[in-house]
């Protein structure tokens, strides 16, 4: 490394996790450091584990705070990149327009740029992961939500606030259950991992047979869509039958995503993704019976390429782009 090579903060925010690291141009990550988020403490106790988060990003890279150039922060909910403010957040309680951008800007000293935490993991899986150099693409993230972003001609899709590519509240079942976003029937309140432990509790509750309790410990509140694939893998029919389901509904919402974009790919990654092919096998072909054929013939699905780098690397790929625009405009 250059001592001259531009550095970016990048920190992905989620719900029970944070991560922070210093992250060069090329992608490379000097330090990364990982730490459970103080949700229930609001806002400012969020803030707090940031900042001590990202000194202890700094000491692991052994560099100065004012190395870095700027900040990079995806975090989940609406996030508005232009006005750098994070209007809602359904996994952090109590966050409502909260001026993230400009609170981290004060706290580090440095220009900060807030993005969607879907549209940075797109981010980093096209600049350094699956989807390197694919101009039109969608990542989808499945795990307890359904999450992604859009890229259209190489670009992030924003919309006209950054608001775009919510593609886990696309209404799949118009009398559906409800979803904690207000709506029902969502894609991800029918294909998330919480919808597959939904329906398992929900099944044995109504005292169906089945193997999965004994993956949980014998008890209901501990059955997870894991238990369920635990399960599945020992020839559990109804497990079996539950990620089929699953699977079903994630296609529908991939055959919408197909026809409405025609994506050159699409990038699957989260927990649930590692289901592989009991769980996407079924979901590609229920998307290839929806969608236009000319449409669905052309489009590869890949899993993400970075796991669980893919938003922090991401982040801080916004963050260098950001800078760059900025630099480019003749008034700065
Ligand atoms: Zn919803």
């Amino acid at each position: 490394m250059r001592t001259s090579d531009p550095l970016i903060l990048g920190i992905d925010l989620g719900g029970t996790k944070i991560l922070t690291s210093v992250i060069n141009s090329q992608g490379e990550m000097l330090s990364r450091d990982h730490s459970v988020t103080p949700a229930a403490k609001g806002p400012e106790g969020v803030i707090q584990a940031i900042h001590a988060s990202a000194e202890r990003a700094f000491e692991g890279a052994s560099i100065a705070m004012d190395r870095v150039s700027a900040v990079g922060v995806g975090a989940p909910g609406l996030a508005d990149t232009e006005a750098g403010i994070l209007y809602t957040s359904p996994n952090l309680p109590g966050w409502k327009d909260v001026p993230l951008r400009d609170i981290l800007q004060e706290k580090f000293k440095k220009r900060a740029f807030l993005i969607n935490d879907g549209n940075a993991a797109a981010l980093g899986e096209y600049y350094f992961g699956a989807a390197k150099g694919v101009a039109h693409f969608i990542y989808v993230t499945i795990s307890t939500g359904i999450g992604g972003g859009i890229v259209v001609d190489g670009k992030i899709l924003n919309g006209s606030k950054g608001l775009a590519g919510e593609i886990g509240h696309m209404t799949i079942a118009d009398k559906g259950p409800p979803c904690h976003c207000g709506n029902r029937g969502c894609w991800e309140a029918l294909a998330s991992g919480t919808a597959l432990a939904k329906a398992a509790r929900k099944q044995i509750e109504a005292g169906a047979y089945t193997t999965i309790l004994s993956f949980a410990e014998g008890k209901i509140d501990k059955v997870t869509a894991q238990t369920v694939q635990s399960a599945a893998e020992k020839g559990d029919p109804l497990a079996n039958q539950l990620i089929l389901k699953t699977a079903y509904y994630f296609g529908v919402g991939l055959a919408n995503l197909v026809n409405i974009f025609n994506p050159e790919m699409i990038v699957i990654g989260g927990g649930l993704s590692n289901m592989g092919n009991r769980l996407l096998e079924p979901a590609y072909q229920v998307a290839g019976e929806r969608a236009f054929n000319q449409a669905y013939r052309t489009v590869r699905f890949v899993r993400a390429g970075l796991g669980r780098n893919s938003g922090v690397l991401g982040a801080a790929a916004f963050a260098f782009d950001e800078m760059k625009k900025e630099l480019g405009k003749p008034d700065v």
